[in-house]
This record gives structure tokens, C-alpha cells and sequence, in this order.
């Protein structure tokens, strides 16, 4: 899958001294761990699962005693705005590790178990403390969100994590005095507390970035489906080999100038013009074979397990084992699929991103991405149907994530992202003479212009015009 560049350092930089500028960069891995090893890694995982429920409950009784305390002095008499102001501190992660050290195996905190968890020993001390860090940040945003401070979606009020229910997953940091998180030749990472793991696919790029100078920040671990991963955060000089120092378009870039790309409802995504290898002839780009057999196997997987004997609550039926596998099965191939769309995704973008220097697309609204396809009454989602249920295709899931691949790689190929507003009538416009229809019905899937007669794919037409109609981003001003 490659790497991800998370953040630039110093993206602002106008003087490009490489000597200087770093930037951050995940590495990620499929590991293939011993029986043993993985599981340490769930026992880390239940750890900062642990960690993070302990510190929730010490905010939680924190956030309740000042409750009480409003309610007693407004029976004092006190006006609820004066009681408000009375302070209870809500315990933070440095607050809550100096109590978990005072009581983890101190018989007075839980006479019983002897400590309130006296099994810390085997564990890194960073799966704790990151669990009470993730607490803090999830408290906070609740917090800013009530206070009207938090752009985007309402947060609610951050509930505990419940086993089975949540990614299983912890963060370790790096030890500046003792490095303990590196590399085995290319194909094993060491982890403290959990010894050298092999990976599944080689670890050849980070180890040359950390002979160029990176050094290793954290180290993140997640069970998803049936494979555990890591995903290592770089600090790294921003120097770039090869042809990704390559400062503007190259002649055959520049040839052929810029690309419109309309992310698809019908298709995954239709071109302004066919790219050979990557389109049809009309510029359309389908679903790949691959993905859509994958689908019929995850529909198969699906079926079988709803036809055995599940878990239930009501009359506290436990799953059968049949079901169980079932639950495996499924859980596998839709790991499969999301690897397959990824790296499909990935291909697409470092396609158009290397032979064009301009890809032109419609610049998307960041509410409307996390919206259901459905949308809200002043504004409903458009093709509701297409974008629900299994039939889904790869960019309608990821329209954000399509954007983020060409900004950070747009500029490692000479090439620029240029962005045409998300209401311009790119859909309704003929690209052929610029009239434009006032009335355009989703089912008419072929443009056909009463103007001056042009017939053409209704989203080639489409990405036509976003193709003429885009703006250029400004690489340093970074997104709108
Ligand atoms: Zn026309």
C-alpha cells in the first residue's frame, strides 16, 4: 500500500533548504506475528482499552460530583450561572497516570484483585499512557463541541470501550534515551514488550528513510479483521528521491495539459478524456472485475452467517461456532476488499497525477462527506440508491480521500490540482458549445444538447466541463 504523507512539517516554507525541512510520514505493515506475539498485542490492545475506560470513569465522577455541587448550591439559593462556576477538576492524562501508578497494585485501591490492576507489569507503560491521552482528546472535543467551539458534527459525550465493540488497538512512543522501536533487516519490526515481529511485506522505505535520518515517533498497532498492523510515524528530512524532487510538469505532462475527473454515481469516476490503460474509450472508469467478484463472495459470506445461530441478547443465546467462523469469514473478505479499493485508488491518482499537470476536480464540501447518501431536506444526496448498500462504488465512499492522494502527490510529479466550484452547472452545461439546460433527470445518462446537437456520456460531459472550468489550487496555500 505504500506510505502516507500525514502532515508536512513546515509546509508554509517558501526557502527550500532540504537540509531543513522534515516532514512526518506513516509507514504501515501487515505483520505476520507468532501465535505468542499476537497475543501480547491483544493483551496491549485490552491494556489501552483498559486505560483509556479508567480515565473516562475518573473524568466521568469528576464531571458528576460538579454536577452535585451546582445542584446544592442552587438549593442554597445561589443562581444556577453563580453554582456553574463552582470548580471541580476533571482530571487529565498526567493527573490520572499519577493516580494509576498510586493504585495499580496498591491492595488499598481493590483489596480483591490486590490493585486496580495488577497485571500492568508485562505491559509498556505507552499503551497506558496513550489510552489516557486518547480519554483526554476525546473529553476535549466533547467539551469544545458543547461549547460551540468544534466546526463539523455534534460530539457526544464520550462513552467507555467496549470489548468486541471498538478496533482493537494501542500506541507506543518512542524512547528518546532508549530507542526501542526499529527495524530487523527489512522484514522485521522490534516493539518493546513485544519482541521482534516478521512483517508481511518489507520495510524496505522506512529503513532507507531512517538512514537518510528519519527517526521514528510512535508505533501504532490495530487488529483489523484477521490481521494485526503497524503503522510507524517518521520524522524524516523532506528529501525525495528520483523524480519526486521534480520541481514543475515534465514536456509530455505539459503536452498534455489538464485532465477533468467528475467522481462518479454510474461509473467509478468518468475522465474528460480516455487514458488508455486506465479508461474506456469514452473516458469512463469502471469498477474493477476484481472488486466486484470480491463483492459477490462478501454478499455469499453475509448470507451464510445471518443463516446460522447468532449471538442473542433477548434470550441470551451465545454464537455458535459455525456462526462464528462465518464471522471470520466475512470479516476477512471485507478486509480483502478494502485493501483492493485502496490500492486502486491509489494507482488511479498516481496515474493522472504523472501524466497531466493539471487534474481538474470538483472541490467538495466537508460536511457533505461525512453526510448520508441521503442528504437533508434542504439539500438531498443525489442517486441515493446507487450510493447505498453493497452496489457502492470505490469513490463514492472516499471522495475526500481521492483529494487528499492528489494534493500531497500532485506536487511529488510537477503536477498541480486545480478545483471548480461543487455548484457550477458542470453537469448541465454542454461541453461542446456552453448552453445550458435548465432540467437534467439522473436517469438520462446520455447528454444530448438541444443547442447544437453534441451527444456525448453524461459524466464525460461532466468532467468536461470541470475541466474548463477549474481554478488552480495554490500549492503553498494548501486546500479551501
Ligand atoms: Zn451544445
Amino acid at each position: 500500500m505504500g506510505a502516507t504523507v500525514l502532515r508536512v512539517v513546515d509546509p508554509g516554507s517558501t526557502v527550500v533548504d532540504e537540509n531543513e525541512r522534515r516532514r512526518q510520514r506513516a509507514y504501515r505493515f501487515a505483520l505476520d506475528p507468532t501465535p505468542a506475539q499476537e497475543a501480547v498485542l491483544t493483551a496491549h490492545a485490552d491494556a489501552a482499552r483498559w486505560a483509556f475506560n479508567f480515565a473516562l470513569a475518573q473524568k466521568k465522577a469528576a464531571n458528576e460530583t460538579w454536577r452535585l455541587q451546582v445542584a446544592e448550591l442552587t438549593g442554597l439559593g445561589f443562581t444556577e450561572a453563580e453554582a456553574r462556576k463552582t470548580a471541580v477538576k476533571t482530571p487529565n492524562a498526567p493527573e490520572v497516570a499519577r493516580r494509576w501508578t498510586a493504585w495499580r497494585d496498591n491492595p488499598a485501591a481493590d483489596p480483591w484483585r490486590g490493585g486496580i490492576c495488577p497485571w500492568w507489569r508485562g505491559i509498556n507503560r505507552f499503551a497506558f499512557s496513550s489510552g489516557f491521552r486518547d480519554a483526554d482528546q476525546a473529553w476535549s472535543n466533547w467539551m469544545s463541541s458543547l461549547a460551540g467551539k468544534r466546526a463539523g458534527r455534534r460530539v457526544g459525550e464520550p462513552r467507555f470501550k467496549r470489548k468486541g465493540r471498538v478496533t482493537p488497538s494501542f500506541r507506543l512512543h518512542h524512547d528518546v534515551k532508549k530507542p526501542t522501536i526499529r527495524t530487523d533487516g527489512y522484514r522485521r519490526l522490534r516493539m518493546p514488550n513485544i519482541g521482534t515481529v516478521r512483517l508481511h511485506d518489507t520495510a524496505k522505505r522506512m529503513v532507507r528513510a531512517l538512514e537518510r535520518g528519519g527517526r521514528v515517533q510512535s508505533v501504532t498497532c490495530s487488529r483489523r479483521g484477521h490481521r494485526w498492523y503497524a503503522s510507524v510515524l517518521v520524522d524524516e528530512p523532506d528529501v525525495t528521491p528520483g523524480r519526486e524532487t521534480q520541481v514543475g510538469p515534465s514536456h509530455r505532462q505539459k503536452n498534455a495539459g489538464r485532465i477533468g475527473v467528475d467522481l462518479g454515481t454510474k461509473a467509478l469516476a468518468a475522465l474528460s478524456e480516455p487514458v488508455p490503460g486506465l479508461s474506456d474509450e469514452h473516458g469512463l472508469i469502471e469498477n474493477p472485475r476484481h472488486l466486484k467478484k470480491a463483492r459477490r463472495r462478501l454478499v455469499r459470506a453475509a448470507r451464510q452467517m445471518s443463516r446460522r445461530v447468532g449471538p442473542d441478547k433477548r434470550t441470551g443465546q451465545k454464537p455458535s461456532n459455525r456462526w462464528k467462523r462465518a464471522r471470520a469469514r466475512l470479516s476477512k473478505i471485507q478486509r480483502e476488499v478494502t485493501v483492493q479499493r485502496a490500492s486502486h485508488l491509489h494507482w488511479i491518482t498516481k496515474t493522472l497525477s504523472t501524466s497531466y499537470a493539471e487534474v481538474a476536480i470538483e472541490d467538495l464540501n466537508v460536511a457533505g462527506m461525512t453526510r448520508s447518501a441521503k442528504g437533508d431536506v434542504a439539500e438531498p444526496g443525489r442517486n441515493v440508491r446507487a450510493k447505498t448498500g453493497l452496489n457502492r462504488s470505490i469513490l463514492d465512499a472516499a471522495p475526500g480521500e481521492f483529494r487528499r492522494q492528489l494534493d500531497y502527490k500532485t506536487p511529488w510529479y510537477g503536477s498541480t490540482v486545480a478545483v471548480c466550484d461543487r455548484w457550477a452547472p458542470t453537469s448541465k452545461t454542454c461541453s461542446a458549445c456552453g448552453a445550458a439546460k435548465t432540467k437534467l433527470p439522473l436517469s438520462e445518462r446520455v447528454y444530448t444538447c438541444n443547442h447544437c446537437g453534441f451527444v456525448c456520456d453524461r459524466d464525460v460531459n461532466a468532467a468536461r466541463n470541470i475541466a474548463a472550468m477549474a481554478v488552480p489550487v495554490d500549492p503553498g496555500g494548501g486546500r479551501r
